[in-house]
């Protein structure tokens, strides 16, 4: 992932803020979803739900496991995360619209955060 490391710390500074999105469990029905399953990403929430709750965007199991190894790894350790673009895209575009929410706005500038962060 190219900029893989603001990733991180974009999901980092939303679990630090207290509004780390849901990665276990569909923010609707509580169910864990299971390897594999497409999922959707709430916007509002900051989570994910099962694809046939109709609310919020795609998010494929990729992406989950991506979002999940970003919580779960220090950034030296996803050196070697190898993923196909999509994921990453999904996984960029919902920490974006998390982050927008919290902050009520746009990092300042999301390139610059990719530049400094990039290894
Ligand atoms: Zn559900």
């Amino acid at each position: 992932m190219r900029s893989w490391r603001a990733r991180w710390a974009e999901l980092a500074l939303l679990d630090a803020s207290g509004q780390g999105p849901e990665l276990d469990v569909c923010l609707e029905c509580g169910r864990a979803p299971i390897a594999g399953e497409a999922l959707r990403w709430d916007e509002e929430g900051a989570g994910i739900r099962c694809a046939s709750h109709a609310l919020g965007g795609a998010f494929s199991s990729d992406a989950l496991r991506l979002m999940r190894a970003l919580r779960r790894f220090a950034p030296e350790e996803l050196v070697s995360l190898a993923l196909p673009p999509a994921p990453q895209r999904e996984v960029s575009w919902a920490l974006r619209v998390a982050v927008h929410l919290l902050f009520g706005t746009e990092p300042k500038s999301r390139s610059f955060m990719d530049e400094v962060l990039a290894p």
